[in-house]
């Protein structure tokens, strides 16, 4: 083994859609660590927020006798206008006889098509790129301390700049690097040369400009040319000492203005069809949008229980949960709910977004591993991120993709995997036994969050479990907010497991406690649920007669839940098909990115137990002239 450990391997990755670029990396690392820093690649080009890949490549090489060089020094050049940015790069550049400037600056344009960086002569200008199209690409470098972070999903654009930066001006003949993002809001752009150092110059365009990319300086013979770009492509560099990111001068008044950008995003957001605001719920409209599923929000017992709680207790808890802030109602609905779910204990937080965030953040921790389903609710995914622990998206529902993660992930201090109940998009439910079997085989914490399911799931409205008639998870997550008509978040689980949330999870203990209204309303509420069994049947029998009432219209689409979804595609399309159907009278969202992917538009048609069965054929009379009427355009 000993001839192993100082071996080093570059692994690098590469993802892309339809040939177009989505995001890339390099670590250069011992060989222990190239297995899991694979996995952590793969993870971060599958989660890329510029979109899900259909090509992923990992590459890894051995990365032959490094040559270690120390970093650059970093400065700063505060600049206001992009004219006065490259009046500094002309002067930084003039004293190595580079005068050509001008000239250099409308080459950006074409350097952003490019892959790579691109050759100039610094005195004739001739390219000396082999492949104009792809460039010179500087790779086999990274910073010397990687191994220590190699598993950070943070990328640091900052100091990888800095790295390629040294390793370039390290390269012989190159006299200069000039560099701009290609990213239309990054603004600052840098000059660097073995002489220089790395000169940050805080404006080189403006913002919105999407030119940008790299221009190699190089300076001597023709014949030479095949060294420098074998080097700067293939010689093993990794870089020490790169210095901490200098902090924004922030200067007063320097910058025109600092929410410049947030404009500009926003027309890009109209633009494409995705612009959303908010608005009082609109009168006179029959609403197929709520998820009270089985009405009861308005229900005279349920505001009752919340006056009267109000009355006694206060408008608000006063106080955190463990300061001052537990009233009796809290209590009787933490006792109510374990009771209603077969739990030891309860636990309940404001919303169920705290509920998730607090829970899942409170589970792992850094190095541990949790376990996501791709379609889970947001509230899951944030608490995933805010954890630190290694995140392992599972495709839908594909329960042997979630063995293969934990088998390739473990065995780790802790792992967790969740998922929801019921799809809050799609309304398909979670394969819940094959889920806990995966879990008890793999050691995984299992953890569901029934904010669809309580209330509507199961003979008795308990949940996914009874509806499987299955065993519980370890943790039931879910939300008052839905089928019971309330708001805040609980988890009903195991004494351990609420012992240790009431001592762990952030949102519980540093906010304040959930409204004693709300803890009232949800109490009465499961007692409405356990005097009427009948209730999620019907609910779910108004989703089915939706959905046979469409398919008379010829339009396919299934539930098992109170959601109905109504695929549409196009985001702008899915927008004016609900405002057709407002202008007749019906209020049903379109759902779109980024609450769901990108061209994958719906309306989310969500079943009330009140609804009229002939609101409902009315309704899928309208969607089916909506969509007649669309497709004409
Ligand atoms: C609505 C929802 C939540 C959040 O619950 P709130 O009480 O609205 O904060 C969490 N998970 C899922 C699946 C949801 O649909």
């Amino acid at each position: 083994m000993k001839t192993e450990e100082g071996r080093l391997f570059s692994v690098k990755m590469r993802a892309s859609r339809e040939g177009a670029h989505i995001s890339g990396a390099e670590r250069i690392v011992p060989a222990a660590a190239v297995p899991p820093l694979a996995a952590v690649l793969a993870e971060r080009a599958l989660s890329h927020s510029k979109g899900r890949p259909d090509f992923i490549n990992i590459k890894v090489e051995t990365a032959a006798n490094p040559l270690r060089l120390k970093a650059l020094s970093v400065s700063t050049r505060e600049v206001d206008t992009p004219e006065e940015g490259w009046r500094a790069v002309r002067e930084l550049l003039a004293e190595d006889g580079i005068s050509r400037i001008d000239e250099i600056v409308p080459l950006f344009r074409e350097t952003y098509a490019m892959r790579g960086a691109m050759l100039l002569d610094a005195d004739t200008l001739e390219r000396l790129e082999p492949d104009p199209l792809r460039g010179v690409r500087a790779t086999f470098m990274d910073d010397a301390a990687s191994a220590a972070h190699a598993f950070s999903s943070v990328k640091n654009h900052y100091a990888e700049a800095v790295v390629l930066a040294t390793k370039v001006a390290h390269a012989p003949g190159i006299v200069g690097e000039i560099c701009m993002s290609d990213d239309p809001d990054y603004i600052t752009g840098y000059v660097a040369s073995k002489r220089l150092g790395y000169v940050r110059i805080t404006r080189l365009k403006d913002a919105g400009d999407p030119a940008g990319g790299r221009i190699f300086l190089y300076r001597g013979p023709r014949d030479k040319v095949g060294e420098t770009i074998d080097f700067i492509q293939r010689r093993c560099v990794l870089v020490e000492d790169v210095p901490p990111k200098p902090p924004a001068q922030g200067k007063a008044g320097r910058n025109p203005s600092p929410v410049e950008g947030l404009a500009r995003e926003l027309e890009e957001i109209r633009a494409v069809g995705l612009w959303r605001s908010v608005r009082e719920r609109p009168a006179g409209l029959k609403i197929f949008a709520a998820n009270d599923y089985l009405g009861l929000a308005d229900d005279p017992r349920l505001k009752a229980a919340a006056a009267e709680a109000i009355a006694r207790h206060g408008a608000g808890s006063g106080a955190a949960r463990l300061i001052s802030g537990t009233l009796p109602p809290h209590i009787a609905l933490e006792r109510h709910l374990a009771a209603f779910k077969g739990t030891e204990d309860a636990l309940v937080w404001a919303t169920g977004y705290m509920a998730n965030v607090g829970t899942v953040s409170a589970l792992v921790g850094k190095g541990d591993a949790v376990f996501s389903d791709e379609l889970n609710h947001a509230s899951i995914v944030d608490g995933c991120r805010l954890s630190r622990a290694d995140v392992f998206v599972f495709r839908h529902n594909d329960m042997d993709d979630l063995a293969a993660k934990i088998a390739a992930a473990g065995p780790r201090r802790r792992m967790l995997a969740v998922a929801d109940a019921v799809f809050s998009m799609d309304g398909d439910i979670l394969d819940l036994p094959r889920f806990l079997e995966t879990c008890r085989a793999g050691g995984a914490i299992s953890m569901i969050d029934e904010a669809h399911a309580t209330g509507v799931m199961g003979a008795t409205g308990r949940g996914l479990c009874e509806h499987f008639g299955a065993d519980h998870p370890d943790i039931l997550m879910g939300t008052l907010s839905k089928a019971l008509g309330s708001e805040g978040g609980y988890v009903c689980a195991s004494r351990i497991v609420c012992d240790y949330l009431r001592n762990r999870s952030r949102s519980f203990i540093f906010s304040t406690a959930h409204n004693p209204g709300s803890a009232a309303a949800a109490d009465a509420a499961l007692a409405i649920l356990e005097a009427h069994p009948e209730l999620p049947q019907a609910v779910r029998g108004k989703a089915r007669l939706f959905v046979e009432a469409l398919a008379e219209h010829g339009i396919q689409t299934r539930t098992e839940s109170a959601i109905v979804p109504v695929p549409v595609g196009d985001e702008r399309r899915a927008a004016e098909i609900a405002a057709m159907l407002e202008q007749d009278g019906f209020y049903v969202p379109a759902i779109r990115y980024p609450t769901v992917p990108k061209g994958a538009a719906r309306l989310r048609v969500a079943l009330s137990a009140l609804h009229r069965d002939d609101d409902l054929q009315a309704l899928a009379e309208a969607v089916a002239k909506a969509l007649a009427a669309q497709r004409r355009f």
